[in-house]
């Protein structure tokens, strides 16, 4: 099928440059990611960014920077434009007057990973594709059995049988074929590879085909439109996949190339990218600490933050090259106190920060104390899924009220 009034260019591997045709359903090249190139001088006579706030609040609010461009309708549920929170308190103990969280719990399925499916759903649904398959740490696949019903498409789930429960529901409720495999993230992926030829499946996996990526970079333009045009000087990010930082930093570099933002960004002043990992999990870290481009596999993953549960990335190299790139970091944060973070700052703005967040709630406590990040910066936070969707990761042990006898209000009042 051909793409007709979108301003995409090509298609061009990640690893070593190579075109590749946007006409046609592409996966990888070499066994590693392609990104999706537009013709970024045709957006800039074509449309100005200030046309772009009288338009639908919707990522696709973006289309020229999109694969869809024009033509091709999206498979949507609402998802994009997530409030950009002032986050006073919290600031306050870290001393920080310009922190922000980037409310990512209110999208479609509980998580930005809706950004991401949306597309990569909407681009399967152009190309004709009737069947996916997508391993998942939980989220991912959880979007992908939404997405996939307002499509009508078919949904395969692999997931690791100690996934959050609320996933495991979401995925059966909406009617896509579930099973629970007795591993990590990685084992569901080698299944869905095997299962590619005779299953007839579309692999969905992160970075397995180039249109997840466009999604997520949403979140990078929205970020600069909320800022009136200007970006951050720190950027936290929660990093499983790592298709949300690397998306955000091409979002910021397509912008600065159509000349959108406001003042000045060279190499020395773009956002410092700060990738967050559990020390349950930290490839990435591992890698960035090593001087390395490519990570080892993490051996014994293990962490209560669902979506950080990824010991191999396909897409290492391309982390590593943005937070490097950046002056960023690349930080893991205890498991331990991931409770801790995760209640300190539920508890100082209200906002339903997930356990993946609450690392990056520790990496700011770390990084403000090194003085690393400075009082005067504009920090962002991701909050990249609602908490509600880990409830059977941490009942509460909470006391009881019985209802048949008198209560002793004395007592209560002192608890
Ligand atoms: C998937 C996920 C992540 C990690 O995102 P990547 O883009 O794969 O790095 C972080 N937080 C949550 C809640 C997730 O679902």
């Amino acid at each position: 099928m051909e793409f007709q009034g979108s301003f995409v260019s090509h298609l061009e591997s990640a690893i070593d440059g190579t075109r590749l045709d946007a006409h046609t359903l592409q996966t990888m090249h070499a066994d590693r990611p392609l990104w999706v190139r537009y013709d970024l001088d045709a957006i800039r006579s074509k449309i100005d960014r200030d046309e772009l706030a009288a338009r639908d609040v919707s990522m696709y609010r973006y289309h020229e920077l999109l694969p869809t461009g024009y033509d091709i309708e999206p498979v949507s549920l609402g998802e994009g434009l997530s409030p950009l929170l002032h986050c006073e308190t919290l600031g306050q103990q870290y001393g920080l007057h310009h922190l922000f969280v980037k409310d990512e719990s209110q999208l479609p399925t509980g998580s930005f990973k809706s950004r991401g499916l949306s597309m990569a759903i909407t681009m399967a649904k152009h190309f004709g594709v009737e069947r996916v398959a997508i391993p998942t740490a939980g989220n991912a696949g959880g979007a992908t059995a939404a997405y996939a019903a307002r499509a009508g498409i078919e949904a395969w789930v692999l997931m690791p049988d100690d996934t959050p429960i609320v996933n495991q529901v979401e995925c059966d409720w909406a009617g896509a074929q579930v099973f629970l495999v007795d591993g990590l993230i990685n084992d569901c992926g080698a299944i869905v590879k095997q299962g590619k030829e005779p299953m007839g499946w579309f692999d969905l996996s992160t970075l397995k085909e180039p249109y997840r990526i466009e999604g997520k970079k949403t979140m990078g333009l929205e970020l600069a439109e909320q800022l009136h045009w200007q970006l951050p000087d720190v950027v936290l990010y929660p990093t499983g996949g790592g298709t949300g930082l690397i998306g955000m930093w091409k979002a910021f570099h397509e912008l600065r190339e159509l000349g959108w933002l406001d003042g000045h960004y060279d190499n020395d002043n773009m956002p410092r990218m700060v990738s967050v990992q559990s020390d349950g999990c930290c490839p990435i870290v591992r890698a960035f600490d090593a001087g390395e481009r490519f990570a080892e596999p993490f051996v014994g993953a293990s962490t209560k933050a669902s979506g950080l549960r990824v010991p191999v990335a396909v897409g290492d190299f391309m982390i590593l090259d943005a937070v490097r790139e950046s002056n960023g970091r690349a930080i893991a944060v205890s498991e331990e106190k991931l409770d801790h973070w995760q209640r300190l700052a539920t508890q100082a703005e209200g906002i339903s920060i997930c356990p993946e967040t609450a690392a990056c709630i520790g990496a700011l406590e770390q990084l403000t104390r090194e003085g690393w990040i400075r009082p005067h910066e504009r920090v962002v936070v991701f909050n990249t899924g609602a908490a509600q969707k880990y409830v059977s990761t941490t009942p509460p042990d909470l006391p009881r009220l019985d209802s048949q006898k008198p209560i002793d209000w004395q007592e209560l009042a002192i608890n």
